[in-house]
């Protein structure tokens, strides 16, 4: 095949502890031309989070520094904290033709779609509200205040799922994992994104 198709940019969302993390880890262990977007955040690391792995860790002041270069392609705040993707990283590896995953909360998510019409927005589901909400709880690195507010950050959230292309939810992790892999080959196939390849089997159609 000729040139280098352009990478798919795909934002995925979920409320926290919707278990996406989980679902993620399985998709880039089983497909290499996917790419995570590293975020940079204004909140402290947890336990166990590296600086450049899980986010660039950074101040109040850096963050807002960085929106003045015009270095983001999007941030917002979220629970008391800047949270945004860096702009350069994704442009590079979209050009070289990796698919692209930002894994960003719903006003980012929103953002994206109106930059990047054509970018793919998955929104992940937990099963219920009951299980989510144990799922917070047994992450255990939160103080019960920062569990009440991102229970409330959820429930704000999951009505957003309604502007997202796609839905899937998170009870069995394969049944995940399988339904967020179909939708990244099926979108890669629409006419849209391979309008030059009829031109290119038949020169003359
Ligand atoms: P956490 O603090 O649990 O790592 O993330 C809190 C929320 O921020 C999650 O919903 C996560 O998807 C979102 N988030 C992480 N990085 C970004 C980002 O770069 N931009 C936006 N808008 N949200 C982000």
């Amino acid at each position: 095949m000729e040139g280098k198709e352009r990478g798919l940019l795909l934002v995925i969302s979920a409320p926290s502890g919707g278990g996406k993390g989980t679902v993620l880890k399985e998709l880039f262990a089983q497909d290499e031309n996917l790419r995570l977007s590293v975020s940079a955040t204004t909140r402290a690391p947890r336990p166990g989070e590296v600086h450049g792995e899980q986010y660039y860790f950074t101040s109040k002041e850096g963050f807002e520094k960085m929106i003045g270069a015009g270095e983001m392609l999007e941030y917002a705040q979220y629970v008391g904290n800047y949270y945004g993707t860096p702009k350069a990283p994704v442009e590079a590896w979209l050009t070289e033709g990796r698919d692209v995953v930002l894994e960003i909360e719903v006003q980012g998510g929103a953002q994206i779609k109106k930059l990047c019409p054509d970018c793919v927005s998955i929104f992940i589901l937990p099963p219920s509200m009951e299980v989510l909400e144990k799922r917070l709880r047994g992450r255990g690195t939160e103080a019960d205040k920062v569990v009440q507010s991102r229970l409330e950050a959820a429930k704000g959230e999951i009505p957003c799922a309604r502007e997202y292309d796609y839905i899937v939810y998170n009870d069995r992790l394969e049944d995940a994992v399988a339904d967020v892999q179909a939708i990244l080959r099926a979108e890669k196939r629409r006419y849209a994104r391979n309008s030059d390849c009829i031109e290119r089997v038949y020169p003359n159609a």
